[in-house]
């Protein structure tokens, strides 16, 4: 369904109210990474453009409900007004009559941005009465953060019950672009190729994304449950014991389905993970009882790249190995460089393979990196997000 997006609401002289996500690192009381705030530039910049009143809000970090002078926006709005090239009004919180008569006082064009929602427990209850409080700012309202569109609070849910209009700034309707082709319509082949440290964290991802992929890659930590499934053996390497049955269960559903599941074959085994020590590349089968596996090997990244090279459509969740550690890079970074050179539409979702593709210079080649991990892994597990839901149709 087609979310009503913020070149759909008359803005004009209107009151306009952006959830950004402005969940950026500080340090020493400045704003050390801006990504976040860059990210949401093209709508807010549209808005000021079209005359509205804008009226931006987040949260940072978490200040559980109590107001904490670390966990401040102040610095945001610093940022945000070098970046914007204009004054950006500060509001010393986000509800209340003092930041209403702020609110009212602005004029066309003009930016004002609300302190952390977080300091009120209300916004991650959804209180109701704390909703109303947000939406007596506003007449319309956009969602632009679709890092915390997984998370029914005020301000990504309550609210929107109670003003005018609702809908989707650019980056979120960016997100459910490229998320929503990819789960809901992908061009064939279909490549997804999930890694990372446990299975158990994307069962639901690869559950759904079965009914529609042709091709799953396995990587990283969570594929020696797969193996060890299997029967091979895979010495000390991290595995879930509780999930051996599950994983041979999805391994037969993959085969039910006619979707190709590949595992490593060969891997960077150590004695030691930190000294190193035993350091040697070698097939799954040959694994010795004292060695754990911590990167792809060759012939996997051979076996894998061959796949993503053909895909037309590709989802990749997850690094290959502990790509934090030079030793064990290799298999991530030649999946991350694979994945760049694809033809094909290409997203990437959240946390460490973002980080990876980053590691590896190539972001501004992938089709779509997505901003929010939580809320990408629910999006490609087929839930509803109700940040996402809220917004009118
Ligand atoms: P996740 O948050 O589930 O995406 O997992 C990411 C983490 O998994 C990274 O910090 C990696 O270092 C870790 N990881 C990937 N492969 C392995 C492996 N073979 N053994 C241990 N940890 C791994």
């Amino acid at each position: 369904m087609k979310k009503v997006t913020i070149k759909d609401l008359e803005l004009t002289g209107k009151r306009l109210f952006i959830r950004v996500d402005f969940n950026v690192p500080l340090d020493g009381g400045q704003v050390s990474d801006d990504t976040r705030i860059q990210a949401s530039l093209p709508t807010i910049r549209y808005a000021i453009e079209k005359g509205a009143k804008v009226i931006l809000a987040s949260h940072l970090g978490r200040p559980k409900g109590k107001v904490n002078a670390k966990y401040s926006l102040k610095p945001v709005a610093d940022r945000l007004a070098e970046l914007l090239g204009k004054t950006v009004e500060f509001a010393n919180d986000c509800i209340g009559a003092e930041v209403e008569a702020q609110a009212a006082k602005l004029g066309d064009g003009e930016v004002l941005l609300l302190e952390n929602l977080r300091f009120h427990e209300e916004e991650e209850k959804n209180d109701e009465s704390f909703s109303r409080q947000l939406a007596a700012l506003c007449d319309l309202y956009v969602n632009d953060a679709f890092g915390t569109a997984h998370r029914a609070h005020a301000s990504t849910v309550g609210m929107t019950h109670f003003v005018a209009r609702s809908g989707a700034g650019f980056l979120m309707e960016k997100e459910l672009e490229y998320l929503g082709k990819a789960v809901y319509s992908p061009e064939a082949p279909f490549v997804v190729i999930l890694g990372g440290a446990k299975v158990s964290d994307k069962i639901e991802v690869i559950e759904n994304l079965l009914k529609s992929a042709n091709v799953l890659l396995i990587g990283g930590a969570m594929a020696y449950t797969f193996l060890k499934a299997q029967g091979l053996p895979i010495g000390k390497s991290l595995v879930e014991d509780d999930k051996l049955e599950l994983a041979k269960e999805l391994i037969n559903k993959a085969k039910e389905r006619g979707v190709s599941l590949l595992l490593p074959v060969d891997h960077v085994v150590a004695k030691n993970l930190e000294t190193a020590e035993g350091l040697r590349e070698c097939s799954v089968a040959n694994t010795a009882e004292d060695e754990a596996g911590f990167d792809i090997g060759q012939t996997t990244i051979k076996n894998y790249v061959d796949e993503i090279t053909r895909a037309k459509t590709i989802v990749w969740n997850g690094p290959m190995g502990i790509f934090e550690k030079e030793s064990y890079a290799q298999g991530t970074k030649a999946i991350a460089l694979a994945v760049a050179d694809s033809k094909g539409i290409t997203v990437i979702g959240g946390g460490d393979s973002v980080a990876a593709i980053n590691q590896a210079g190539v972001a501004d080649k992938v089709s779509h990196v997505s901003t929010g991990g939580g809320a990408s892994l629910e999006f490609l597990s087929g839930i509803e997000l109700p940040g996402v839901k809220a917004l009118a149709e």
